[in-house]
């Protein structure tokens, strides 16, 4: 049986500046969030279908999106794990490998 799926899940980074926000009409602590959707098999083999990154005032929970172009060169370490990234790339390897495995067998 084959499981697939997806999920969602969000990365605080906490409260990265402080702006200006309109609700409060005060200078508030914004937090950086990263939003994120991933699909794949059995939970393990996944992909990334959909990031998005905001700026949340951290007192109302407004906010805005940012362009992952430009904060992701700013972040040091990768928000989302590895499998939930690569994990379906992987899983491509490895069924490449066994059926060149198999393909070799048949000679
Ligand atoms: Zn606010």
């Amino acid at each position: 049986m084959i499981i697939w799926g997806s999920g969602g899940d969000s990365v605080d980074f906490g409260v990265a500046e402080t702006h200006h926000c309109e609700t409060c009409e005060k200078e508030r602590p914004y937090r950086l969030v990263l939003h994120y959707r991933y699909w794949g098999f059995y939970w393990v083999f996944n992909r990334v279908t959909k990031k998005q990154y905001a700026m949340i005032c951290d007192i109302c929970g407004r906010g805005w999106e940012i362009e992952s172009s430009k904060i992701e060169p700013l972040l040091d370490t990768a928000p989302i794990p590895f499998m939930r990234r690569y994990g379906l790339a992987i899983l491509g390897g490895i069924f490449a490998i066994f059926m060149v495995m198999a393909a070799l067998e048949k000679h």
